[in-house]
């Protein structure tokens, strides 16, 4: 995986690479094809910035890097700590979108009236909120009305804006529903995560002194994976950046797969508008991928129409051509392709005895369209005893154990996140029944506090007998003690203590085998307990770094700051990004990634173009679906296996599957040579020549 060049020696450039890295006194666009070093310029030219002299000299807090997940954020600053050191690297700003939403509004949300301390809430949430706001027990229902929400949000839309522009009897009642939910949030202290980008974008709009802090602080922003931004993200970026707008952003627009969800390619079109001084700086040699995986690329690409021409080309080798691949049913393909893993390693394993960068199962990735198809490989790789890891999957933190604790210590944070207390009170059930909690819960809402607050006021003595009365308050008390230390407690090593002891103190390990019948299931889960709590103290620093030959201790963080930001993660992908496992993910979550070895699974029509039986499927959706299949051929460096069904699962039964269109558009009959693409071969031939008249200038300079 792309893990490996984090260690690497100096990076080398290309000029075009250079331009771009060089390039400081104006706003540059890198647009490019798949594995042509984008991402490598984002973090040479962090290095650069830093450099002292000539480079821009800047301090690491002066500099922002945008990626699109965290798990990119975290390879990005594993790559800057190799080039500038652990503790510099600390320093940087390198998140997502919704990461440095949370940085703004926690320094400066107090002008929209949110407290540093706000909550965030996950997507389920968000469901359960607008299910009671409804008051509806549809699921369906209020997860369409979210869908609705999230799009009116997402065009900076309020509920009352909303209302006045709703068409249909539905969207107003959505509207309606949009405004309780509003008031909850509001009262909750707590955001979702169009929020995150929404009202940053307000805070920097309106007001100005908390604009021109951020403008000053932050001298270079740069954008990985440009061409997947949504418009509020960059009338953000726009904001933070300034009328000098000095950036780097970098994208590829045929691999913009996010449409579906707001991205729009609008954004690359507008920078040149908005920013005429715009520097677009073209990169056209791929470094990731031999030619023929790249020829296959690039003929699927090609049927879609063109925004901007580009050209890539590899001088890695024609390599081994692309393996296309058959399985009679979704096992039978998981079996090939397990046994296909298998060859290739052992084949491996003879040419490179003894060097695990080159047969570690982490060189080996199966990449599929929807994450129900992962479900097969899993069962394949435990029969054959591969490790492996499926990232972008069901994630970790929609786990209920994982939730429940996550609750708690969203309480710990904002004592007025009502939803978070509901689920701490009862988990694991401490004698407060539903009847106390009605109770609480009408005296809060006629005194318009938070349940937490309602808990120690004086005159809901009257309406509780005196022992629920006194459950809740040992609650109350618990959660305000748990708190105080949580606050006082930086570090890993002093994290970790006290999150057992908390463990232990609520009777968690009980509560699972207490409520689970079948005991390995119950251990599992206390396992994932274990990891959890690992992983949070991990985050909270204070660990020992070997930094350039020196030890240095990494940022200690409180248990408080690391509880804030949990729920942006979504998956402990991080943590395991060097473990020796094969990988499964969705084509989505792949973006940007790399692995020697790729399968693309499950590649027929239905699944890659996806599409649902009962709907049409529009141009533009296959064209993002085409888009979708150049990333994953994209993905591999050295081999490449395409499968797909001959029958697939219906319900209970089998139904006949066809290849998808995409097999044919990757026309692997036309080998390498002779048919090679003359744009292709006359760049190869200008290189060549290139080359050559360096290596005679190089032998005439030895001879002055
Ligand atoms: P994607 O479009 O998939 O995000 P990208 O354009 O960001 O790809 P990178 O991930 O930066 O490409 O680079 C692809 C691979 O090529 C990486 O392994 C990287 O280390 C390597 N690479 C990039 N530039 C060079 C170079 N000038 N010389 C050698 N290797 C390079
Ligand atoms: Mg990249």
């Amino acid at each position: 995986m792309s893990s490996h060049s984090a260690s690497a020696a100096p990076a080398t450039m290309n000029p075009a690479q250079m331009a771009a890295v060089q390039h400081l006194d104006s706003p540059c666009l890198v647009l490019a094809g798949a594995g042509s070093g984008k991402t490598r310029v984002i973090t040479q030219k962090i290095a650069r910035l830093l450099q002292p002299g000539e480079g821009a000299d800047l301090a690491p807090a002066q500099i922002a890097a945008i990626t699109f997940t965290n798990k990119a954020a975290a390879e990005m600053r594993d790559r800057a700590k190799a080039l500038i050191g652990a503790k510099a690297a600390g320093k940087l700003l390198i998140c997502t979108f919704h990461s440095l939403g949370v940085r703004l509004l926690r320094d400066d949300g107090e002008v929209l009236g949110l407290k540093p301390q706000f909550s965030i809430l996950d997507s389920d949430d968000v469901t359960s909120i607008l299910r009671d706001a409804g008051g509806t027990t549809d699921a369906k229902q209020a997860r369409n009305w979210q869908w609705t929400i999230s799009l009116w949000k997402n065009n900076g839309l309020n509920s009352a804006q909303a209302l006045s522009q709703a068409q249909s009897d539905d969207e107003q009642v959505a509207a309606r529903v949009m405004k309780l939910y509003e008031e909850r949030l509001a009262a909750y202290q707590a955001v979702d995560f169009d929020d995150l980008i929404g009202l940053p974008l307000k805070l920097l709009a309106e007001h100005e002194s908390v604009r021109m802090k951020w403008q000053r602080q932050l001298r270079h922003v740069l954008v990985d994976e440009y061409q997947d931004t949504n418009a509020t993200q960059y009338e953000l970026l726009k904001l933070l950046v300034g009328p000098q707008g000095i950036f780097t952003a970098v994208g590829d627009d045929d691999q913009s797969i996010y449409g579906w969800r707001g991205a729009t390619l609008d954004n690359l079109k507008k920078l040149p508008q908005d920013y005429p001084n715009l520097k677009v700086i073209p990169l056209e040699q791929n470094y990731r991928s031999t030619s023929a995986i790249l020829r296959a690329a690039n003929h699927v690409i090609a049927t879609n129409p063109k925004l901007f021409q580009k050209t890539l080309w590899s001088d890695l080798g024609e390599g081994a051509p692309v393996k296309l691949m058959e399985g009679d049913n979704e096992e039978h393909e998981a079996e090939r392709t397990v046994a296909h893993f298998m060859a290739l390693r052992m084949n491996l394993l003879e040419k490179h005895p003894g060097d695990p960068d080159k047969t570690a199962w982490n060189n080996f990735a199966i990449l599929y369209r929807a994450n129900h198809q992962a479900r097969p490989f899993e069962q394949a790789l435990r029969k054959a005893n591969i490790p492996y890891k499926v990232s972008g999957g069901q994630s970790f933190f929609d786990k209920a154990e994982i939730k429940d604790l996550c609750a708690w210590l969203r309480l710990l944070l904002n004592n007025d996140d009502d939803p978070a207390f509901l689920r701490a009170v009862t988990t694991p059930k401490r004698g407060i029944g539903h009847q106390t909690l009605g109770t609480l819960g009408e005296f809060a809402g006629k005194w318009k506090v938070s349940l937490f607050e309602a808990l120690f006021s004086e005159s809901l003595a009257a309406s509780l007998s005196k022992r629920a009365l006194e459950g809740l308050h040992d609650f109350g008390r618990y959660v305000n003690d748990f708190e105080y230390k949580a606050r006082q407690t930086y570090g890993g090593e002093d994290a970790k203590v006290l999150l057992l002891e908390w463990l232990k103190d609520i009777e968690y390990e009980k509560h699972l085998y207490d409520n689970e019948e079948n005991e390995k299931v119950a251990a599992a889960r206390w396992t994932n307990v274990l990891d959890f709590i690992d992983w949070v103290a991990k985050r909270c620093g204070g660990e020992i770094e070997n930094d350039g030959g020196m030890t240095v201790e990494t940022e200690k963080k409180s248990v408080i700051e690391v509880a804030q930001t949990i729920s942006l993660i979504t998956s402990l992908a991080e943590r395991n990004a060097d473990q020796n496992v094969v990988t499964l993910s969705t084509l989505h979550a792949s973006k940007g990634l790399e692995w020697p070895h790729v399968v693309l699974a499950g590649v027929n029509e239905g699944s890659l173009p996806f599409s649902r039986e009962e709907g049409e499927i529009t141009p533009q959706q296959i064209e993002e679906e085409r888009r979708l299949m150049y990333v994953g051929i994209t993905r591999a460096r050295l081999t490449l296996g395409v499968s797909a069904l001959k029958r697939r699962k219906k319900g209970r039964e089998y139904v006949q599957a066809i290849p998808s269109r995409f097999i044919a558009e990757m026309k692997l009959s036309e080998g390498g040579g002779p048919k090679e693409d003359p744009r292709e071969k006359l760049r190869r031939q200008r290189e060549e020549l290139a080359a050559k008249a360096k290596a005679a200038a190089d032998a005439a300079k030895a001879h002055l």
